[in-house]
């Protein structure tokens, strides 16, 4: 496996990719077919700074595959951004949408960029230049984009606004959006709100239950801070969040609804009752039953994977571990529950909110909440059910699901 240690993110997909193909008996060029992109569009994103100076940024949007439907994928504003990961996240939304069995195909957009200390001028002037510069290849019907890392409903009404000065009406177009513009109810919290319908049923089917379950959670953005919500209101017992500032610990549970409105209201984690500050990359390595990535990728990789005690890790994040740490953990009879899976909750319920705008027709919280777990639950089934066939870990079941699908999509086209 040392070949493997360092791939960049793009590899690292295809070579889950490659694991399933070797499984479903896909030929070789279809494999190709499969793994490379159908386009990446790469644009200048020139702002004027409140200071009057003209400054630029990178943008990318990669379509990755459209056999099942139109791209979608979300769009993410971080200083990290390349080519090379966006690449490897437009291709992991294939896998996601088609293991979930929406009628999308896979997309990611970005802009290498720092928005930290961006006012709100200059990032809604970041964010209408960039679609402005994709607005040819988006649509409502060719390619949806959604939030990401460091974008929000804020940013996706701008997203929307600008895109229908050129276009006209079209609310279908971007998903995540403020509900007074046609979001949907749900869709904030779906992504965190999957993980743990997904966490319960990997629970279920191990004979175990939430409140015998300790979790810690790194990063408390979108996607974390609903998880470690809904886990603890869930039973579980959730030790340990982390943000950029540390991670805040307390091995007899954390009430995360009193952390996140104590975090909303002055910034910081530190200063709750009961916790204790620890460094911020110590929740990955704490003695804990279930750790959930919901930050950054490559998070668990060759250097900490010994390191890890969790027995399940969830993956909240998007590429979280590396298939070097994935192995690693496999061998030591750790579960991993993909990221194709745990996160599927956000384009879901994406979807949802695309088919409402679609229909005109707006559908109550419960409506969307339950089809999210509806769905959501039978892909964990058909995983289960896969890995118990195949004899192979989650991700490899996952992979497996979702490569069968776009390749017989792509057949019937008569593309392979
Ligand atoms: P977000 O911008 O809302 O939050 C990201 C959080 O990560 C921030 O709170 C930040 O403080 C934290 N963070 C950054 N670096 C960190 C570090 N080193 N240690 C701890 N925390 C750190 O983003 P999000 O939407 O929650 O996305 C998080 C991950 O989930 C990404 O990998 C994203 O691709 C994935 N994801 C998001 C969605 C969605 O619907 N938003 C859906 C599927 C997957």
């Amino acid at each position: 496996m040392n070949n493997h240690k360092h791939m960049d993110p793009a590899e690292a997909v295809n070579y889950f990719v490659a694991r399933a193909v070797q499984l479903t008996g896909v030929s070789a060029s279809t494999e190709k077919v499969l793994m490379t992109p159908h386009r990446e569009l790469r644009v200048e994103v020139p702002i004027r700074r409140d200071s009057g100076e003209l400054e630029t940024y990178l943008g990318y949007r990669v379509q990755h595959d459209n056999s099942r439907g139109p791209f979608k994928g979300g769009v993410r504003f971080h200083p990290s951004v390349q080519v090379e990961e966006v690449r490897a996240l437009a291709s992991l939304m294939t896998w996601k949408t088609a293991l979930v069995d929406i009628p999308f195909g896979g997309a990611k957009g970005g802009i290498e960029v720092d928005v930290s200390e961006f006012s709100m001028n200059e990032l809604e002037h970041l964010s209408r230049t960039f679609i402005r510069q994709i607005s040819r290849i988006i649509g409502p019907t060719m390619d949806i984009p959604a939030p990401d890392m460091y974008t929000n409903s804020q940013i996706m009404a701008w997203f929307l606004d600008e895109f229908e000065q050129l276009n006209g009406h079209a609310p279908a177009v971007v998903t995540g959006k403020p509900l007074a513009l046609g979001g949907s109810p749900g869709r904030t919290e779906a992504t965190g709100r999957g993980a743990i319908i997904v966490l319960d049923e990997a629970l279920r089917t191990m004979g175990r239950t939430p409140g015998e379950t300790s979790v810690a959670i790194q990063g408390f953005g979108n996607v974390g801070s609903w998880a470690g919500k809904l886990a603890h209101r869930g039973g579980y017992k959730v030790v340990a969040v982390s943000g950029t500032e540390g991670t805040a610990y307390n091995g007899g549970g954390i009430d995360i609804d009193a952390i996140a409105a104590h975090r909303e209201a002055t910034g910081s984690f530190e200063g709750f009752a009961g916790i204790e500050m620890l460094p911020g990359d110590d929740v990955l390595t704490l003695p804990v039953d279930v750790l959930i990535p919901a930050a950054l990728g490559e998070v668990i990789n060759a250097d900490n994977v010994a390191d890890v005690q969790a027995q399940i890790i969830l993956e909240g994040a998007n590429h979280p571990v590396t298939p070097w740490a994935d192995a690693a953990l496999t061998d030591r009879g750790v579960t991993v529950v993909p990221d194709i899976l745990a996160n599927a909750g956000g384009v879901t319920v994406s979807y949802f909110e695309w088919v409402q705008n679609i229909q005109h027709f707006r559908w109550t919280e419960r409506q969307v909440n339950e089809r999210l777990e509806e769905r959501l639950v039978l892909a964990h089934q058909h995983v289960m059910q896969t890995v118990e066939d195949r004899g192979c870990s989650q991700r490899e079941a996952a992979f497996v699901i979702a490569v069968e699908r776009v390749a017989e999509a792509s057949a019937l086209r008569g593309m392979l």
